[in-house]
């Protein structure tokens, strides 16, 4: 249990008014907090501006010594660290910019006692008369910011943010918070199992943006309709998101053209002018910045009207933490993304020189994208899906819901598909059972003998699409009546619901797939 004092209840009620101006914890901040302050590691998994800091800076405040915060970014590390010094706390950041004597201050503050929050990058953490200091100092606990950057499966990895648990035992014996505001099911277990905490506690709350409209269109004329677009929305802050610098350049040059003030953003301009974009951004200077990923993260602007992906996202994380960016105040929020095939078939390009492995995941979080373009399905259940929300109604705000494909009852489709389920003994994925189904002739299939199951071919009957009986599996998989396996990537097994349907099934409305192919040629003749 986690039950701590009363009067140290009272005490951070009083901090958290004192020194950051709140009347009242948000949602799990408090319990996470206790649950710190007992030294027990949590595991706080939450979207973007719930207010994820707070459950470290306070318990950092409130113990004795020092805590480390790891975080894989300066800017990030630098807002907050002037945050808190205008809050009167000392807190300080620990890299290699750091003067000779910014370094001795940081040193000397952390074995006195009086730093509360150190700020550290993975990379720095690592260095060996770093280590040496910090297991002199009295160290309350360590939490990790960004903990995502762990998994291979998540969206922007960093390999040394895989050391950190040998570093944190070789300090001492120290409870860990991790964080992040991305975590599928298998980046949960990933990070955990890295960092060894599969006994946290966990925290997670809903990934659910109620007030953000998700839509696909389309890259036919694209550029037509982004300036219709934009135009539609004129003086509204907004962010166009491109794949490569080229695009933004060239994309920022077309909207000032047709009198929309925007600017470009993207790591191969200067700082100077990196800082003096994203600022005019800030400012409302001008109303949209076309960039690549590396805008955004730790830019906290509340009144962002609309994301819009001119080309596709290589991940649904990576989707998910772009449009987030969207309508932070509550208010309205409009994701647009342009889908091209052609655009996919780049991506998977980039992954060419990858090793196997990493290609592998590569092209399984793009194939995510894909199943998330082209299918039918409320998108918020899908996105939610992703993350493991399991949603049991369609949102009603989204362009599949408002504008829903053809719809098609299904149920010995499904009967059956959930046989090849259990036939091939619940360890594979959506391709290779549409495979099994459709009765495809291929090396998986004679290696494991599926030729000679009873729902090989079976599926002729009713379709004789590979696409069709995918689309079906995904779909089936949204409504809970199978899962994905954590620990296998893509592996589907029966859910509890998949078992009741088999034993009693009834009939299901399902979605027709997006052809986007044939719309583009239809816009395109338009
Ligand atoms: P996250 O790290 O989850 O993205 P932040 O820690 O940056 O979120 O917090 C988002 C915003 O919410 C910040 O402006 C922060 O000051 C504010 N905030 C955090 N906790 C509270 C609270 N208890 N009451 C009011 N505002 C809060
Ligand atoms: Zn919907």
């Amino acid at each position: 249990t986690t039950q701590l004092d009363p009067s140290v209840q009272v005490s951070l009620k009083e901090k958290l008014k004192d020194i950051f101006g709140f009347s009242q914890f948000r949602g799990d901040q408090e319990a996470i907090i206790h649950n710190i302050l007992a030294g027990i590691n949590s595991f706080v998994i939450m979207p973007t501006g719930a207010g994820k800091s707070l459950c470290y800076q306070l318990p950092a405040i409130s113990s004795e010594g020092t805590a480390i915060v790891i975080s894989p970014l300066i800017a990030l590390m630098k807002n907050q660290v002037d945050q808190m010094n205008a809050f009167g706390i000392n807190a300080q950041f620990l890299n290699s910019t750091l003067t000779k004597a910014e370094m001795s201050k940081v040193k000397k503050d952390t074995l006195n006692g009086t730093l509360k929050l150190l700020y550290i990058a993975p990379e720095s953490l690592t260095k060996e008369e770093n280590l040496d200091f910090l297991k002199k100092a009295n160290i309350s606990f360590v939490a990790i910011d960004e903990a995502h950057c762990i998994s291979e499966w998540g969206h922007d990895f960093r390999p040394e943010y895989r050391k950190i648990r040998g570093i944190i035992d070789n300090i001492g014996n120290l409870p860990v918070i991790a964080l992040t505001a991305t975590a599928t099911p298998k980046v949960q277990l990933d990070i955990q199992k890295n960092l060894q905490m599969e006994d946290a506690h966990i925290y997670k709350t809903s990934f659910n943006r109620k007030n953000l409209y998700y839509e696909i269109r389309p890259k036919a004329d694209a550029k037509k309709q982004l300036i219709r677009y934009i135009k539609n929305n004129k003086g509204k802050s907004g962010i166009v998101y491109c794949l490569s610098r080229k695009m933004v350049e060239e994309i920022a040059e077309l909207l000032n053209v047709n009198d929309i003030k925007a600017l470009p953003y993207h790591a191969g301009l200067d700082s100077q002018t990196r800082m003096h974009n994203q600022d005019a951004f800030l400012n409302e200077d001008v109303d949209v910045v076309v960039a690549t990923i590396a805008f955004g993260m730790g830019i906290d602007k509340p009144d962002v009207r609309f994301v819009i992906h001119y080309d596709a996202p290589k991940s649904l994380e990576g989707y998910y933490q772009e449009t987030g960016r969207a309508g932070r105040d509550g208010l309205e929020g409009n994701c647009l993304m342009f889908y091209s095939i052609d655009d996919i078939v780049k991506l998977e390009k980039f992954n060419k020189d990858k090793s196997v492995t990493e290609r592998d995941n590569a092209r399984h979080l793009l194939m995510e994208m894909v199943s998330y373009a082209n299918l039918g399905v409320c998108r918020r259940r899908q996105l939610l899906s992703y993350f493991g929300e399991y949603q049991d109604k369609d949102c009603g705000f989204c362009d599949n819901c408002m504008k829903p494909t053809e719809k098609f009852k299904a149920q010995d489709e499904i009967v059956l598909a959930l046989q090849a389920v259990l036939q091939t003994d619940q360890r594979f994925d959506a391709a290779h059972l549409a495979d099994v189904l459709t009765g495809t002739e291929n090396q998986y299939i004679t290696s494991y003998e599926h030729h000679n199951l009873a729902v090989y071919g079976k599926g002729k009957e009713f379709n004789e699409t590979v696409e069709f009986w995918c689309s079906l599996i995904r779909q089936i998989t949204i409504y809970g009546y199978l899962d994905k396996d954590v620990d296998n990537y893509g592996v589907l097994k029966l859910s509890q619901k998949g078992q009741n349907y088999l034993n009693d099934p009834y009939s299901i409305t399902l979605s027709k797939d997006h052809n986007y192919e044939i719309d583009e040629e239809k816009a395109e003749d338009e």
